[in-house]
């Protein structure tokens, strides 16, 4: 039977600005999700080995390492699956991906609120002159002005010029010495979440390219997940790097947010009681 969730990888990892090795990530993510260790069950008890719950459309394949071209596929890939009333759950990849996948969503649902959970808040105009930079996603999805809300969560590295340009697009940010406020969470649009694997501690996710102490939890992120008032209605997990990992640790950690992911946008979009 045919699935209205699709789960996409996205291994791109060119626009990383201190080390590669995200675009590894995907397969890895469904291995530990497969894995023996473990079932396929979500916290709220959706069966995601049950058919007609989700699908797997494998990886994009790219060809080059041109960031404009790797983007244009992403998006109109994208696109083709959301046209057709379908809901889709990206793996990274790095975090410069987010940009043509939330492209893409804007252009089929014309205005979202975003979830975006991070260590970083990834506003940078440009960082080492690259404009499409894994650090500069939602400075190009604010600028463009579609997007209803952006909310950052997990948020501890916050410098002079992010800080600026949060206040210029109007970003609601949940720094993590401030995380008590965030329990009445609220979206009044469908929403968007973008999961960033740094948001949480890296002793939690050791398998990131960049190690920012202080984070969340696995439990807070979870709990975060589920529990925002609202209709998630797309998501994507990135910036998992293997190379860094423990025993794919945090692969196991990226394939239980996959699965809390699909069973809140089942629940919020699909499910008939
Ligand atoms: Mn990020
Ligand atoms: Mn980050």
């Amino acid at each position: 039977m045919k699935s209205a969730i699709k789960v996409l990888g996205v291994p791109d990892d060119i626009n990383s600005s201190f080390m590669r090795g995200s675009s590894a990530a995907p397969p890895l993510i469904r291995e530990a999700l497969y894995s023996a260790s473990s079932n396929l069950f979500s916290e709220s008890g959706l069966n995601l080995d049950q058919e007609g719950v989700w699908d797997d459309l494998g990886d994009i394949e790219f060809t080059g390492e041109v960031a404009v071209e790797n983007f244009k596929k992403i998006k109109t890939f994208v696109k083709d699956v959301l046209v057709s009333d379908q809901k889709l759950v990206s793996l990274g990849g790095d975090h410069s991906v987010s940009w043509p996948i939330l492209d893409a969503h804007l252009d089929i649902w014309g205005t979202l609120d975003i979830l975006h959970i991070d260590a970083h808040p990834d506003l940078y105009d440009s960082l080492l002159g690259n404009k499409l930079s894994h650090a500069s996603p939602f400075a190009r999805i604010m600028e463009a002005g579609r997007a209803s809300r952006l909310v950052q969560v997990g948020i501890r590295t916050l410098n002079k010029h992010q800080r600026e340009q949060a206040e210029k697009f109007g970003v609601e940010i949940y720094q993590m010495k401030d995380l008590a406020k965030l329990s009445s969470l609220s979206f009044s649009k469908p929403v968007y979440c973008s999961i960033d694997i740094d948001a949480l501690d890296p002793a939690y996710a050791p398998g990131v390219s960049h190690f920012e102490p202080g984070g969340l939890s696995t439990r807070q992120l979870i709990d975060c997940l589920n529990g925002f008032k609202g209709r998630l209605i797309g998501a994507d997990i990135v910036e998992y790097n293997p190379k860094r990992d423990f025993h794919n640790l945090t692969a196991m950690v990226a394939a239980k947010l996959l699965k809390e992911v699909i069973a809140r946008i089942y629940r919020d979009n699909i499910k008939k009681d």
